[in-house]
């Protein structure tokens, strides 16, 4: 039952679990401080949504129906229900559909007696901002990802920097922007290296709801100040009116109340049992690579063949519906780990004593929740803005180990099993992955200290809303 109350926000998540879940926290921490949220969603994912909900908060939810659109698999409202990532621009389209719907939506509460003050909507939905323009509301824009990777990305699209360079591996600068690392072309995202290509459609929906994002009235990130304080002036430097609101990490806000999101429950009891029953702490190695990114059966191949000689235990989410564990390795993982097809508490396993490492592709949630558990990254990174991430977790905050390092740089596309096992030593028991376990756990206890009472988000968070 959604309550009234004077103040009233409007949020519309991009359809992305990595893009819902922290908005999801974000309107947990408004509830908590009594303002009144509406979530603008689609019907299956109000569903999920609202099994995340607690029925006493100030959360409602108002469904617009998905747009269906021929290139896309019908019934596909949330990108991790795509079959490939070859179907993500065909939905970052079919999302601009909701243009009409969502003004009528938004005209309609205007109108009523507890009307919004204001919209907080993803970046990948920057067409909301003439609507609320012209509707008069200012829109925040919510960034899911780290202020690194957007100021970085940011840059590069205004100066075209790899566009200098002969190889991808040449180093790049950029202006008012010192990094703890030297970035190559190598680490930036492909829509970037395609934006001067008119015919990329990602690129070009990039562009226009880039140009959204820094004319809106602010841009709220889920990243904690201590930990990206160099990279704040550069990325806001590109708003024309706005500040950077750092109120990470959401997802603490959560906690506060304790709701559970896990959507299966079973399932994740079942895994803190087997975690329970480890004997030594930071034992085991936690292996995911997000919804979103797409790996070959012949490379999850490589990881259970790593794993195996690895001797770590380990908790493995597998996303591959074709994939099968060859009977090679069957019998020698048995009893050593679990592979989980399913839905699973990634924030309990991180913050379980048993868990002593993530093998993970560097989604900005993940690294923000594996740095809070104090947990070290062994970073693999597969699309988007995640090289930026890996970059940051291994170069710029030393809480984690490149897998890189560890692989033959030759023209192979899959990483071997022998890169995987001496990766996942060095982490798990070695001397560098040691120093990174150390720095994590220090970057934990600032991360959550920054949401406590006083905390520097805390206090961003009581400055947004009054
Ligand atoms: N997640 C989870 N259980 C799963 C898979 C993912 O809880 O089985 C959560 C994870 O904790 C994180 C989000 O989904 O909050 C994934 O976001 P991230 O930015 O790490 O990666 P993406 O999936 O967007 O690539």
């Amino acid at each position: 039952m959604c309550s009234q109350s004077r103040t009233h926000v409007v949020m519309f998540p991009f359809m992305a679990q990595g893009h819902t879940l922290p908005l999801l926290d974000l309107a947990k921490a408004f509830s908590f401080k009594q303002i009144k949220v509406t979530i603008i969603t689609t019907p299956s994912n109000a569903t999920s949504i609202s099994s995340n909900l607690d029925c006493s908060s100030n959360i409602c939810l108002t469904e617009l129906p998905f747009p269906s659109m021929d290139e896309l698999p019908r019934g596909c409202e949330n990108t991790s229900q795509l079959p490939s990532m070859q179907y993500f621009v065909p939905f970052l389209f079919a999302t601009k559909k909701l243009q009409k719907p969502f003004e009528q939506a938004l005209k309609r509460m205007l109108e009523s007696d507890n009307p919004p003050i204001c919209v907080i909507s993803d970046f990948f939905l920057g067409w909301t901002l003439p609507i609320c323009e012209t509707l008069g509301v200012p829109r925040l824009v919510f960034h899911g990802m780290s202020v690194l990777s957007m100021a970085i990305s940011k840059s590069s699209w205004m100066h075209k920097p790899h566009l200098k360079t002969t190889s991808v591996f040449d180093p790049i600068d950029l202006p008012n922007l010192k990094l703890p690392f030297t970035l190559t072309s190598k680490d930036l995202p492909a829509e970037i290296l395609n934006a001067q290509n008119e015919d990329d459609p990602l690129s070009q929906y990039i562009s226009e709801v880039g140009e959204a994002d820094v004319n809106s009235w602010g841009v709220i990130v889920n990243s904690v100040e201590e930990l990206e304080n160099s990279y704040i002036p550069s990325f806001e430097s590109f708003y024309a009116r706005g500040k950077a609101w750092c109120l990470g990490p959401l997802f603490l806000y959560d906690k506060m109340k304790k709701v559970e999101r896990s959507i299966n429950q079973n399932h994740s009891s079942f895994i803190t049992q087997w975690l329970d029953d480890q004997v030594s702490p930071d034992s085991v190695i936690y292996v995911s690579f997000g919804t979103q990114a797409d790996v070959s059966d012949n490379q999850l191949d490589e990881v259970a063949f790593g794993l195996e000689q690895s001797g770590f235990g380990f908790v493995w989410v597998v996303r591959s519906r074709t994939w099968t564990l060859t009977t090679d390795v069957k019998e020698n993982l048995r009893g050593r780990g679990l592979i989980i097809r399913d839905w699973v508490d990634q924030r309990e396993i991180l913050s379980h004593r048993a868990t002593g490492g993530f093998l993970s592709h560097c989604g900005w949630n993940s690294v923000l929740e594996s740095i809070t558990a104090g947990v070290p990254i062994l970073a693999w990174p597969m699309i988007a803005e995640q090289p930026l991430n890996a970059r940051l977790i291994a170069d710029g905050l030393g809480a984690g180990l490149s897998l890189n390092k560890f692989q033959n740089q030759g023209t192979e596309t899959v990483v071997s099993r022998d890169a995987i096992c001496e990766a996942v030593r060095e982490l798990m028991g070695g001397e560098e992955g040691n120093k990174a376990r150390e720095r994590a756990q220090a970057l934990g206890r600032v991360a959550r200290r920054a949401v406590q009472i006083g905390g520097s988000s805390d206090s961003t968070l009581n400055k947004l809303v009054q």
